[in-house]
Formats: C-alpha cells, structure tokens, sequence
C-alpha cells in the first residue's frame, strides 16, 4: 500500500487553473494498479477541456460485485492535487518526490486524497484476496477537479445519471486525527476579490496619486471587523462552529518600494452557517465598498468568485451515517460524532440532488500544506474500516 501510495504521489496532476496539466498521466498509472485488484468492470468517463494537453480530464469508476446487486456503496476520491505552494518550506522531501519516514509517507496529495483513495482499493483487494463477496455492490470513483470546483470531475458524473437515491455514499476526503467525526453538513462558501482602483504615483509625492493599497487595507480591515461582529452566531454541531471570513490571497501589485500602487487586490475566503443568508452578507460587503468609494474616491469592484449555498444536511440516521458509525465502533471503540465543517467537498453535490453523503476518514489534517503527509497507520486502519462496511 504504501509503495502504491508513493507511485501515485510521484505523478503531479495539477489543475490547469494553476499551470498544471490535469489528471491523465495520474490516471493512467491508477489504472495499472487497478487492473491488477481483480474488479468486475472498469469505466473512464471524461470531460471535455481544452485547457489541459491532452483536452480531457478523466473519471475512473471500478465496480465490484457484490451479493445483492440492487443496492451498491461508492468511495469517491479525487485524483488532482494542489500546487505544492513555496517549494522552500517543503523540508522533508520534494512535493513531487515522496518518502517515507517514521512511519508516514510524505508528499503533495498523500493525505488529500492518496490515502483514501488507496485505502479504497486495497479494502477491495483484500476481500478479493480472501475470496469474500462484498454484501452489496461495490463502486470506487476517482474523479478530477476537485480543488477547483469539480465541474470535470463529480458534477460530470453526476450529468451522466450515474446514482440512485438510495446509494450509498462515502467521500473520504476531510477528517480528524482519530477518525471520530463524521461530516454530514456543511456551511456555505463565498470567495470574492476586491478590486481597488487609485492613482499610482512616485512615493515621494503621494498627493498626485491615490494609494489603492492603503485604502485596500482599510477596506479589508473594516470587512472583516464588520462581517465577525454582525455574523457570529455559534452552531455547536460545526467544527468550528462559528462562521469564517478569512482575508486570504493578496496580488502582487507594484515592482518597487518607490512606486506608490494604483491597484490593489485582496481575496476573501468565507465559510458561512447555513442560517444565513449570502445576499444580506454580499449587501454588506457592497454597502461598504460604496461608502469607501465615497470617501476616499477610489473605485472599489467586488467580484465574485464562489457563492455556494449549502445543501440540506444528510439525515444523521440515513443508512451510510449509520453503517460507518458501527464500523468505527466496532474496530475502534470510540462513539464518533456527527456534525458539519467548513465545507467544499465532492459531498455537497451530493446533498444537492438528495443523496446521503459522509464525509469521513482519519487524517493529521495537513492537506494543502507543505510536507503533508498520511500515516502509514491511518491508510492500514481506514482500510479495515472500508472493508468492514463492504461486508456488513
Ligand atoms: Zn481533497
């Protein structure tokens, strides 16, 4: 498993968004290791991009047979990765150059979404190696473009009518470190970038300018202070149960010290509680760009990145909470508990169409980070969990 793991790390598969190539090359080595599991049938669906070299991002599905073919369990991983971010902070190995050091196997994807993804497989593997039939069938997806919104990855599957209302379904992709939460809600997303337009000018004589960045500043200051004071309503049943609006990527703006900036752009991340509403947050937001604008005479444009609304909960009694609740039980003695995060996984898309979903698997959570890295304890662990639900 973990020579596989670090196979599959090797292959970058990077979304064209962020100069990558997709997930072909990443694919193709899955399925070498896929052919030699033993599955029913094997399926590529591809979505159509012309932005990547080889103009497709690929879907895999591998089904397993199982005794009662009516009603069948997905594991759903994604194949692409994230950028690997400062290269210099990556201390233990290379992104792209995994290692395996007291007991953890490091590199870009490992945790998000390697371990899962392999864990799937080798739950199969393992059944098929001691000639046991899954109760039910057994469906393993691995999808593209995740990280970037999942428009070629689970949202083409979805077009193509390939679930039912009662499948049941795991997206092993968020967790905690003993494997005791399970998701099954999650909050709203809204990403925005807001433009500051001013006049650049020589430093030295800031008057014949106006500094796009110290106002863009003050705005971002101002927002933030506003968005925490009036949306901070607590909800218990979320880790972390508060709303977040998080100034995060801020762009490159003027080449020298000496150069007062014209432009400015900073980005918001925000991960909202359902029980607000993303139209009375988005007035705020332009409501306190129109009275900067007023009061600096910079021109202030908010664009919007993501506006997600977060889809009705999975019922905490649906059958999947259920059945993984009794396998974490059972092969780990802790009582998991039930509840909602952030967000943004293959799982919401789900939850859109009316089809239970979890979320679940036992991770550090160093995913997006550099030197992420997966337990090598953790991918054996969730496995046995993967296969103990195939044959319960
Ligand atoms: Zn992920």
């Amino acid at each position: 498993m973990t020579q596989a793991l670090t196979e599959i790390i090797h292959i970058p598969a990077i979304a064209p968004e962020n100069a990558g190539e997709g997930e072909l090359r990443k694919a193709e080595k899955l399925l070498q290791l896929l052919k030699t599991i033993g599955f029913d049938k094997i399926e590529f669906f591809y979505a159509e991009d012309n932005r990547v070299p080889s103009k497709r991002r690929p879907n895999i599905i591998a089904y397993c047979d199982g005794e009662n073919e009516a009603e069948r369990l997905w594991i759903i991983t994604h194949l692409d990765v994230v950028p690997s971010g400062e290269e210099s902070l990556w201390t233990v190995t290379k992104p792209f150059e995994p290692i395996i050091k007291e007991g953890r196997i490091y590199g870009r994807g490992s945790e998000d979404n390697g371990q899962s993804m392999i864990a799937s497989i080798y739950a199969v593997k393992a059944l098929k190696s001691l000639g046991i039939r899954p109760k039910r069938a057994v469906v393993l997806a691995f999808v593209a473009d995740e990280e970037q919104g999942s428009r070629y990855g689970i949202q083409h599957l979805i077009k193509q009518d390939l679930f039912k209302k009662d499948d049941l379904i795991i997206v092993p992709d968020g967790g905690n470190e003993n494997g005791s939460f399970i998701e099954i809600a999650e909050k709203s997303a809204l990403w925005f970038r807001i433009r500051t337009i001013g006049k650049q000018t020589h430093a030295s004589r800031p008057h014949k300018g106006l500094n796009a960045h110290r106002i863009g500043m003050q705005y971002a200051i101002a927002l933030d202070k506003l968005l925490h004071e009036k949306y901070s309503f607590k909800d218990e049943y979320f880790d972390p149960p508060e709303s977040t609006f998080e100034p995060t990527k801020k762009d490159k703006n003027v080449d020298a010290v000496n150069i007062v900036p014209g432009e400015d752009i900073t980005c918001f991340d925000c991960r909202i509680l359902p029980n607000y509403n993303l139209e009375e947050i988005l007035n705020d937001i332009y409501r306190l760009a129109t009275k900067f604008e007023k009061e600096t005479n910079a021109t202030m444009k908010i664009e919007i990145l993501q506006k997600n609304v977060a889809p009705k909960p999975t019922d905490a009694n649906a059958k999947i909470v259920q059945m993984l609740r009794e396998a974490i039980i059972k092969l780990r003695g802790i009582e998991p508990k039930v509840g909602g995060i952030g967000g943004g996984t293959c799982a919401a898309f789900f939850r859109k169409i009316g089809v239970p979903a979890v979320v679940w698997s036992t991770i550090d959570e160093t995913a997006h980070q550099p030197n992420e890295y997966a337990k090598i304890e953790n991918l054996i662990n969730d496995t046995k969990i993967y296969a103990s639900i195939m044959v319960s």
